[in-house]
């Protein structure tokens, strides 16, 4: 894990919800394995291993990663984004952060006849969701400015499932 990975989970334990989620993983005799990508523009994700076992895929390279986004709408924030709010976001998507919160999973990929289907507006909620409930969680509580978009998608207009 690298020094800068280490200083945003600090960041991140010290706020209410990030230790909550922190917390939630560790009674739940849960794992966390954090994978330092290649690119920084493929950073950040997190992925469910099991109900207690995440993968979070990171870059140490916060500028690189931003670089990697320039052309977004203001209101993602992408320039006032640290390695802490990141984080938050990304254990919004996992179950550790669900149950701290009771949010039921979201389901946007079905399988019909054996097919993929990828359900464009669900999965626009989950991210919706995990800006709103988690990342600006963190945000308001390190009096970082709230992100108001999601990409292109306006968080607060967005009429959720
Ligand atoms: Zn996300």
């Amino acid at each position: 894990m690298s020094k800068e990975l280490l200083a945003g989970l600090r960041e991140y334990a010290s706020t209410d919800l990030g230790s909550k989620i922190i917390r939630n993983i560790i009674e739940n005799n849960g794992t966390v394995n954090f994978i330092e990508v290649f690119l920084p523009s493929d950073g950040f994700g997190a992925v469910d291993l099991s109900s207690s076992d995440i993968e979070i895929t990171y870059t140490s390279n916060l500028q690189g990663w931003k670089n990697s986004r320039k052309d977004f709408h203001q209101g993602n924030q992408v320039n006032t984004a640290t390695i802490g709010s990141l984080l938050a976001h990304e254990f919004g998507h996992t179950n550790a952060g669900r149950n701290v919160l009771n949010f039921p999973a979201i389901k946007s990929i079905n399988y019909v006849n054996g097919k993929m289907e990828i359900n464009p507006n669900a999965s626009k909620w989950e991210e919706v969701r995990t800006v709103k409930y988690f990342e600006n969680a963190y945000r308001e509580q390190k009096g970082m400015p709230l992100r108001t978009h999601y990409v292109n998608t306006d968080i607060m207009k967005f009429k959720e499932l």
